[in-house]
């Protein structure tokens, strides 16, 4: 069975993920966190403040060996007009530490957005498509 990949970007970005049918880049920190919902990954991104390296893995949604731990995210969320959740890409990369997310905070000028650690995300967006499911 071939999988959507959420975000999948044909060139090259900071953002690869390793899933079991291949490896895909996607458009942001969030994407990586929104396919670990349907399958287990490994995850690489690249800090946009310093270029460190952020690293993690997925089993059955829980987060194993984030390196650094300190790894936290930027999202913007929005409702689409159909009430469903979506991330917008551009407000939602991900960081290696704290100082690199609040220097990269001084020049943003996009909408206001809310920070995660990756295992909160991922529970937050599992939580929120379970009450969309039900609806
Ligand atoms: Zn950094």
């Amino acid at each position: 069975m071939i999988r959507t990949i959420i975000g999948v970007s044909l060139v090259p970005t900071r953002y690869k993920v390793r899933t079991p049918t291949g490896e895909y880049y996607v458009r942001c920190g969030a994407d990586l966190l929104l396919n670990a919902i349907g399958t287990d990954l490994e995850a690489e991104a690249k800090c946009p403040a310093c270029e460190g390296i952020v690293r993690f893995r997925v089993t059955d949604t829980e987060i194993h060996e984030l390196r650094p731990s300190t790894s936290i995210l930027h999202v913007v969320e929005t409702r689409m007009a159909n009430g469903r959740h979506a991330v917008e890409c551009e407000g939602s990369p991900i960081f290696d530490k704290e100082n690199c997310l609040q220097d990269w905070l001084d020049g943003y000028q996009g909408k206001p957005g809310s920070i995660f650690k990756p295992q909160e995300f991922l529970d937050r967006m599992i939580s929120l498509r379970g009450t969309e499911e039900a609806n």
